[in-house]
């Protein structure tokens, strides 16, 4: 048996972060390789949208990761090179893919009691070394993809967990959101936004820090410094200083970009959820987080920004009460950005 869910072939690195990239390059071979990836995360993500979902018959699992090398070509999954409790090997890409897998596991199973990304055990795969230079980390409905960067703008995706548990948070809100979001529109940009959510907290969680010390980056360490520190700011969306000079999110209603790219739009439902973090204090992953996660399963697949606040205000309620000081906080935080 199976069920329809819209899911998407989801990049780290949004077309216009490439292009704007490409348009600064200092050679021409540098220009067409951005180009050129541009139009194959174009043309992956233009693939069929809507994939069957199968219910109910694997065998319920435990942890279970397997990582392939795809040996700088694009047939997945590649060459079978780690599975479950095997040694590590001697690639550090493979090595890094399946311990950001474990973690984001292990913090699904043991804070939001969630088995792995379908909630019935499914494996987690990975490819690492995917085409030749390839400047992005994607999602693709099934997987995990990893390009190796090209070493002058992108030093590699496996070694930053919050891009790892944010590829796989992609997973499970196929999942989790009854039908999936679609990835498009204000459904798109909230699904851009909880896999920033769940990956700032997933790095947090590993690295113990509460609210105050986190630094709310998305992707730190994945770009060279010539091009900037990060991807993303959950703290202070738009702010180049802390991210890249392209940095568009706008950080509250105010700055909407009608139209605008999933990735851009995420930027309000983020600061409405590190606002909610913060007046909610302690760490992530006690409230907020788990918040966030019930709203998850009171969505649709065409939520707006205006249902996830409502969403978070109900989750907000079933866990914690109506009327609570966690409640009136998570309505305050969509009241800071401007939704409500
Ligand atoms: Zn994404």
């Amino acid at each position: 048996m199976a069920t329809q869910a819209h899911r998407c072939t989801c990049f780290i690195i949004p077309p216009s972060m490439l292009r704007k990239l490409a348009d600064t390059a200092t050679s021409q071979a540098d220009r067409c390789l951005l180009l050129d990836q541009c139009e194959t995360s174009a043309y992956l993500r233009g693939q069929r949208s809507i994939s069957p979902v199968a219910t109910g018959v694997a065998a319920v699992g435990e942890k279970r990761r397997t990582v392939y090398d795809a040996n700088h070509k694009t047939t997945l999954p590649g060459k079978l090179m780690r599975t479950e409790g095997g040694v590590a090997v001697a690639d550090a890409a493979v090595n890094q893919a399946y311990d950001g897998a474990g973690i984001t596991y292990d913090f699904y199973r043991e804070v939001l009691k969630r088995n792995s990304i379908d909630n019935k055990g499914l494996r987690i795969d990975s490819t690492v070394h995917y085409q030749n230079k390839f400047n992005n980390a994607f999602w693709n409905g099934q997987q995990m993809v990893y390009g190796d960067g090209d070493g002058k703008l992108f030093l590699g995706f496996t070694g930053a967990l919050d891009v790892i548990a944010h590829e796989l948070t992609h997973g499970v809100t196929q999942h989790a959101v009854p039908g999936g979001l679609i990835y498009e529109n204000q459904s798109g940009a909230l699904n851009e936004s909880i896999s920033d959510v769940f990956g700032s907290i997933i790095k947090q969680w590993k690295l113990k820090q509460n609210v105050e010390q986190a630094d709310w980056l998305i992707g730190a360490g994945i770009l060279a410094p010539s091009v900037g520190k990060a991807l993303r700011s959950m703290a202070d969306p738009g702010n180049k200083e802390l991210t890249w000079s392209g940095d568009d999110q706008p950080k509250t209603m105010a700055g909407y970009v009608e139209g605008g790219d999933v990735h851009t739009n995420s930027g309000i439902p983020n600061h409405a959820f590190y606002a909610a973090a913060i007046a909610l204090k302690g760490n992530s992953w006690d409230k907020a987080g788990p918040v966030w996660y019930k709203a998850l399963g009171l969505l649709t697949p065409n939520a707006s920004f205006a249902d996830m606040a409502k969403a978070t205000s109900q989750a907000a309620v079933l866990l914690y009460g109506a009327d609570s000081p966690e409640q009136h906080a998570v309505q305050a935080a969509w009241k800071v950005v401007g939704v409500v």
